[in-house]
């Protein structure tokens, strides 16, 4: 009996022991669990705050680099009151008529130095937004961009390739490819107009009006001071069939209501040679209606 009795006392001795061990392990690895959690968050949280740092460190330098840039150039104007007055109708009260000659898609080979040619006879600038695959295409259409550049022209940015189906696939932009384009697009520039060049000026492909789904777009240009630019005229260089000359100009004459600030749309890529033909002519018009020309930045 007695025995018996030390016999179950040994059991529920060793039980408690086996019992309580289990609750102590138990206990201290989610202790651990909850203090790697902790940690992560903490770490998560820094990587974020650098991340918003970092973008509104962009922001502000980006700005302060292009307005800069806006003191030293007589011929660019602020993108950014014509961004919300294209997009938003954010009248720009200075009373002056001013035209945005704007060509897209380039350089081409064929087309952007007859175009140069047009805009150095005329004395005024014009601002190109450019295709970084373009750039692959023929081995002179790196020297074009230079000229474009060199000439006083104001260069953005309008994707790296320019496919519809990457950037917004179903119709809806896809921020993250998009911005990685247009990073992809700044290194193709910058190889060409050096690592110091900087621009804020983006031209969505088919236009910021056209596609669903801008707001975490609208977000990301916001924090890192990019502006994107739509139009209010054009020539109909790339609706359709392509246009005889005289369609060209009956385009433009449709589009054109007076606007105080035009934003003219046209494209200096192959097969637009009539566009460069044109040109001449819808600068003759303008500058007869008084319009001042001058670039985006
Ligand atoms: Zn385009």
């Amino acid at each position: 009996m007695k025995i018996r009795k030390r016999i179950n006392g040994i059991i529920l001795f060793a039980g408690t022991i086996v019992v309580s061990s289990i609750f102590i392990t138990a206990y201290y690895r989610h202790n651990i669990v909850k203090k790697e959690i902790v940690q992560a968050a903490v770490v998560e949280g820094n990587i974020k705050q650098e991340a918003i740092d970092n973008s509104a460190q962009s922001n502000v330098s980006l700005t302060e680099s292009i307005n800069e840039e806006l003191k030293l150039d007589k011929n660019a104007y602020d993108a950014g009151p014509i961004q919300d007055f294209i997009s938003k109708n954010i009248k720009i009260n200075d009373g002056k008529k001013i035209v945005f000659l704007t060509f897209d898609d380039g350089p081409s080979t064929t087309v952007t130095p007859k175009v140069l040619e047009v805009l150095k006879k005329n004395d005024i600038k014009a601002t190109f937004f450019i295709v970084g695959k373009e750039l692959e295409k023929d081995p002179r259409a790196k020297q074009i961009l230079l000229d474009t550049y060199k000439q006083g022209n104001s260069i953005g940015n309008h994707t790296y390739t320019h496919i519809y189906n990457n950037l917004y696939p179903g119709g809806k932009v896809d921020a993250d490819k998009f911005m990685a384009e247009l990073d992809k697009n700044n290194d193709a520039i910058r190889e060409v107009l050096g690592q110091d060049f900087r621009s804020r000026i983006v031209r969505f492909p088919g236009g910021h009006m056209s596609w669903k789904g801008v707001d975490e777009t609208d977000k990301r240009f916001y924090d890192r001071g990019y502006k994107y630019i739509d139009w209010n005229g054009l020539v109909g260089d790339a609706e359709g069939k392509p246009k005889s000359k005289e369609q060209l100009l009956e385009r433009y004459r449709q589009t054109f209501k007076n606007q105080q600030k035009l934003v003219l749309l046209m494209h200096d890529t192959y097969g637009k040679e009539n566009t460069a033909e044109v040109l001449p002519e819808i600068i003759a018009d303008l500058k007869n209606k008084g319009y001042e020309f001058k670039t985006l930045k």
